[in-house]
């Protein structure tokens, strides 16, 4: 004989919810540092650093490039991002694609400008996933707590810890995109990655 018992429901700790999470774009779904790095080596002969010594997101505290030369290198990345052969960070398209098609995806990122990220994802992502992705460019990194909550987001993950933790002063569950430059203690969850992200939230 054979006794039936309910299903197990799963219970995985720090699941989160594909309909109310949201994403920054650069630094965790762009792999931003790949194309600054590329960049500053094969452009302005910088190619003596490695990811690991930008150990600050305020990148002229950590490296010896002049001011005006780094935001050459960012507004390349910025405004041109197919163009500075902008990378997706290995395993986001996976999980994008497969989180749009259950709801729609909100990135929200500190950039000024939404339409060079919306013209990137339509080439990386092709325009069937990019349309249930909805991007909205804040322009300021302290300031993106009104666009999660206008966005009916709960969770947000993004690559700057200082970002999480205002979050999560306000009550949004923030989690840090593991990257060198928050590797300092701030004791907010960190995710490893895109494998980590799509074992929690699909
Ligand atoms: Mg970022």
């Amino acid at each position: 004989m054979h006794l039936l018992h309910p299903p197990i429901a799963i219970d995985i700790p720090g699941r989160l919810d594909p309909a109310t999470t949201g994403f920054d774009f650069d630094g965790v779904i762009a792999d931003t540092v790949e194309a600054f790095l590329r960049i500053a080596c094969e452009e302005y002969g910088f190619c003596d650093i490695s990811a690991e010594d930008i150990t600050s997101f305020c990148v002229e505290e950590c490296l010896p490039i002049q001011e005006s030369t780094l935001n050459a290198i960012f507004d390349h990345i910025t405004f041109e991002p197919l163009a500075a052969g902008l990378k997706p960070m290995t395993g986001a398209v996976q999980v994008l694609k497969n989180l749009s098609s259950l709801n729609r995806v909100t990135i929200i990122t500190a950039r000024p400008d939404p339409r060079p990220v919306e013209g990137w994802l339509e080439d990386i992502c092709g325009s069937r996933i990019c349309s249930n992705i909805q991007v909205l460019a804040v322009g300021d990194h302290d300031d993106k707590e009104r666009f999660i909550r206008r966005a009916g987001l709960r969770s947000f993950i993004d690559d700057r810890a200082e970002t999480c933790l205002a979050l999560c002063e306000q009550g949004i569950d923030a989690r840090v995109f593991a990257q060198p430059w928050n590797r300092s203690p701030h004791g907010l969850p960190v995710l490893s990655g895109w494998g980590e992200i799509s074992h929690l939230i699909l």
